[in-house]
């Protein structure tokens, strides 16, 4: 059931204090990936919510680092492609790039200018929302490209620090919250 698949994926989330920095409390999804059936239902999850509120959906898009774990195998699932979001120098050939600031540091995102199509219907997928900063900065790169941003799909949430309220009016769907 849903509801066993999300104690699957939640069990397997580990949490660590003063990481990478002092007072950052990091959720690592790591586990998830050593378990294929926690794996499996974090895309059968994402699936269903997918298949639920969208007609129709072009492109996945990955964002660095960790939402290129998730993305690929849930692109696959519904039988549509992927582009990459990475950080800044990672890229051949034209590329779009906008900077912006994370929960610990700064950063500048970078996507390939052929990755996307003009109109295409696109999600976002990435392993935590946090400030919301990171994927911010992806909607603005594919509002560059003239993409339309459907919603985000993250495993974890940090709701304290607002990052929905900062997407808006763009969606946000999480398997668990903090
Ligand atoms: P933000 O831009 O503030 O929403 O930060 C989200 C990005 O930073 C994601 O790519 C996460 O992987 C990473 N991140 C931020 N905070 C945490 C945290 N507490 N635990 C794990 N990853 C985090």
């Amino acid at each position: 059931s849903r509801a066993d698949k999300m104690n699957l994926v939640i069990q397997k989330i580990r949490s660590f204090p003063d990481f990478p920095s002092k007072g950052i409390l990091f959720r690592d999804v790591c586990p998830i990936l050593k378990d294929p059936k926690a794996l499996t239902a974090v895309i059968d999850l994402f699936e269903e919510h997918v298949r639920q509120t969208y007609t129709q959906v072009d492109l996945i898009v990955g964002i660095d680092a960790r939402g290129f774990l998730f993305g690929p195998l849930l692109a696959q699932r519904l039988g549509i492609g992927l582009a990459l979001i990475r950080k800044k120098g990672k890229l051949p050939g034209p590329t779009v790039s906008v900077a912006y600031s994370l929960e610990y540091g700064k950063a500048e995102a970078e996507m390939q200018v052929d990755a996307v199509e003009p109109g295409q219907k696109v999600l976002l997928i990435d392993d935590l929302l946090a400030t919301g900063g990171t994927l911010y900065a992806a909607c603005e790169l594919l509002r560059k490209r003239q993409a339309e941003v459907l919603g985000c799909l993250v495993l974890v949430q940090l709701t304290d620090l607002d990052g929905a309220q900062r997407l808006k009016p763009v969606s946000v769907f999480s398997l668990t919250e903090y």
